[in-house]
């Protein structure tokens, strides 16, 4: 009796005409194709263009592969039982050729025959005075009416071409499947608008191209089609999850008031750039919902991140709110306290610093102002965190550099009043685009691109320990006109011991090299005590050294304007983005600005392209692109087991332009119809609650 599915595409393989239960086993040992659908979604990875045959006087030994038309004129196998090998010799009009086998001999002996005309492809290899090809691809030709342009090349294996199941068979099985298929079992899932905004291909249309495509014009389209599905099918399941369970409450930040508005009127130092002006909206947005804001702001170093901090802080207190903002380091919360007080000077905003090291009559009246609410904007360091730290009304709390923040941290906010207050994580480390909108795709996400105007641009350049004593002379040029030096050296945890030799080395030669200069070496590194440390950098931001030589402790951001060059030594063992962190440690003052890249004499390809990026790029959006792009997706922590990059055409690299409008397609119908309950949605819906989403799905509607 006849198999009867209720959906085509589910009927199991065998029931295809011209597979039954032998071909259907090896379909579904060799490939995983079960059913008819499976079949339909095993797609061709190459295609062969009818027209670009080789001729056999033509081949050449550096050649990769050739397709060559011709007739098997004559074959034998040579030797006998395991060692056999076949060779059937290959005419065309121009000349002959070998072909040969070493395995599947008897099985090739029968599948071939005298004066078939056939096509073949593979490498060619050329030995004693003839080119041969090694187990090529090999059909017959048959010659039809309407001949395709681009023949479909499936990937198959051994066991498969020895049950006539690869090359043009197929293709002919899809030949078969494709005429049975129509719209009502394949319909459309993408939602009218989506398809005609992206001017997608239809489904059913992109599957019947892809396997067999009419031009190359409509195999692209296809897969654009094919590609923007599977990623926007992604994107929905993330971007849901983002909008429907995050969704705690939190305070209204109903409006903007004389705060904002008397700093933004007289007192905004310079006009804001349109991103800071975007981010700043999405802020806003954000807080005027009755959730609470879990929002990641990421801008390059430099890009202006603290006066968007300082706004969003104004409007907390115009709903009559407190806000504060916490930062790594004391280094850096002093200096977020002391430009924050000084742009907020004489407009009634009370402003206060709150670190480890203040003692405990200081930290009284503080505790004491916030608990009355007096004070309205706190500024400080972990000591922030702790359970005494009260505040009568926290609405908002930001957080500077968040990489040196964990998430049990930022809970310890969420306690600080009887709602969470809206959170706002700041930070320099560019997270790539592509892996911002998979693997980080359900944080709200807010960027900084541009830098605002008049920077000057870093100069950096590579160069090795041979020309170290240039270098040591272009730094006493800097210095006697007035500048600062940092020279920085890596610290890993697995060769700590020997980084710090190096560190104390390079002290040693650096306050050697100038032995008639009275310059001050200052040195920080994790190994000083807090004190200590504290101390020497504050040396180095009073400018009472001219050279700090560190470990990787300065990354996070200090401000010394007069420093103008970044040695950075061994820079082939830094990651990309702490480079581009520490370069960002200069160039922010009104001089002219070098970064200079120390490597050993001789590094590998990788490391070389990776300082060239350094030398080549000033964004760090660009060089965290490039980093995604040298070490491979896969090799970022965590997103190999994150499934992220399980797509079946799509290359989240290749086709980040696809991603992002998928990204944003998904987010402006969630937006619209958060439940997909809308009729023009229901196809998409229905196809997202089969398909492998299923849990996340399920658990939300
Ligand atoms: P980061 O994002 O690294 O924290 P900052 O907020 O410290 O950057 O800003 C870097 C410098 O740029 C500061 O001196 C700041 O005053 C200045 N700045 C910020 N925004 C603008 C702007 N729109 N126009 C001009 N200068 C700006
Ligand atoms: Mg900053």
């Amino acid at each position: 009796m006849p198999f009867q599915p209720k959906e085509l595409l589910k009927t199991p393989i065998e029931y295809l005409k011209g597979v039954g239960p032998m071909r259907g086993d090896t379909l579904r040992k060799e490939l995983g194709i079960v059913t008819f659908g499976h079949l339909l979604f095993h797609f061709p990875f190459r295609y062969e263009d009818k027209s670009a045959f080789t001729k056999i006087k033509d081949l050449n030994k550096d050649q990769e592969n050739a397709l060559i038309q011709g007739r098997i004129v004559d074959y034998e196998e040579i030797g006998v039982g395991q060692k056999s090998r076949l060779v059937a010799y290959l005419q065309d009009d121009t000349g002959s050729m070998e072909l040969l086998w070493f395995r599947s001999v008897s099985w090739m002996k029968k599948a071939l025959s005298k004066y078939q005309e056939v096509q073949v492809y593979g490498k060619p290899t050329f030995f004693n005075g003839r080119f041969s090809i090694s187990h090529p691809e090999i059909e017959k030709v048959v010659h039809e009416a309407n001949p395709i342009p681009f023949f479909p090349i499936y990937p198959s294996t051994e066991k498969m071409k020895a049950m006539n199941l690869s090359g043009k068979n197929h293709a002919n099985l899809l030949v078969k499947l494709l005429e049975l298929v129509t719209i009502k079992d394949l319909p459309e899932i993408l939602p009218a608008a989506v398809l005609e905004e992206q001017r997608l291909m239809p489904r059913l249309e992109a599957l019947q191209q892809i396997h067999f495509p009419e031009s190359e014009a409509q195999l692209t389209a296809a897969k654009e089609r094919l590609i923007f599905e599977e990623l926007f099918i992604h994107q929905l399941n993330i971007c849901k999850l983002k909008l429907n369970q995050n969704k705690v409450e939190g305070f209204v930040f109903g409006k903007v008031g004389d705060y904002f508005n008397t700093f933004y009127k007289n007192h905004l130092p310079f006009e804001l750039t349109d991103d800071q002006k975007q981010v700043l909206k999405e802020i806003r947005e954000d807080t005027r919902t009755g959730f609470q804001m879990n929002r990641l702001l990421q801008g390059d170093v430099g890009s202006g991140k603290t006066i968007v901090a300082l706004l969003a802080m104004l409007i907390a207190m115009d709903n009559n709110f407190q806000a504060c903002l916490i930062a790594p380091t004391e280094i850096l919360a002093q200096q977020h306290y002391q430009s924050i007080k000084k742009e907020v000077e004489g407009q009634g905003i009370n402003v206060s610093l709150l670190t480890g090291s203040l003692k405990a009559s200081e930290r009284k009246p503080i505790h004491a102002a916030l608990e009355n609410g007096e004070l309205h904007i706190l500024i400080g360091t972990h000591a922030i965190l702790e359970p005494k730290v009260m505040f009568k009304n926290l609405g908002l709390c930001i957080i500077d550099e968040q990489h040196r923040f964990g998430v049990a941290q930022r809970a310890k906010m969420y306690k600080k009043n009887t709602r969470s207050p809206h959170i706002l994580v700041m930070t320099a480390t560019p997270i790539p685009r592509t892996l911002a909108m998979t693997t980080y795709g359900d944080l709200d996400v807010s960027v900084i691109k541009k830098l605002p105007p008049g920077r000057k641009p870093i100069r950096t350049v590579h160069r090795n320990d041979t020309r170290r004593s240039e270098v040591m002379q272009f730094i006493k040029t800097e210095i006697d006109k007035g500048r600062q030096i940092y020279i920085v050296y890596p610290l890993i945890e697995e060769s700590a011991k020997l980084d710090y030799e190096n560190l104390e080395q390079g002290y040693e030669l650096v306050t050697s090299y100038f032995p008639d200069h009275k310059y001050n070496v200052a040195m920080v590194h994790g190994r000083q005590d807090m004190e200590q440390r504290e101390h020497n950098m504050q040396g180095f931001v009073r400018g009472d050294a001219q050279i700090l030589v560190a470990t990787t402790v300065i990354e996070v951001g200090v401000n010394v304007p007069n420093a103008s060059v970044m040695v950075i030594e061994s820079s082939e063992r830094f990651g990309l983005s702490q480079l581009h962190q520490l370069r960002g440690r200069v160039g922010r003052g009104a001089e002219a600005s070098y970064c200079i890249l120390m490597t050993a004499n001789k590094i590998s390809q990788t490391a070389k392209k990776r300082i060239q990026t350094m030398v080549n790029e000033s964004s760090g959006f660009a060089i965290s692109e490039k980093d995604l792009e040298i070490r491979g997706p896969g090799d970022i922590q965590g997103t190999r087991q994150s499934g992220v990059m399980d797509f079946k055409l799509a290359d989240i690299v290749r086709d980040v332009n696809i991603l992002a409008e998928a990204r944003e397609m998904a987010l402006h119908i969630l937006k619209q119809d958060p439940f997909l309950e809308k009729e023009e949605n229901a196809p998409i819906k229905q196809y997202l609650s089969k398909r492998r989403g299923k849990e996340i799905w399920s658990r939300i509607s």
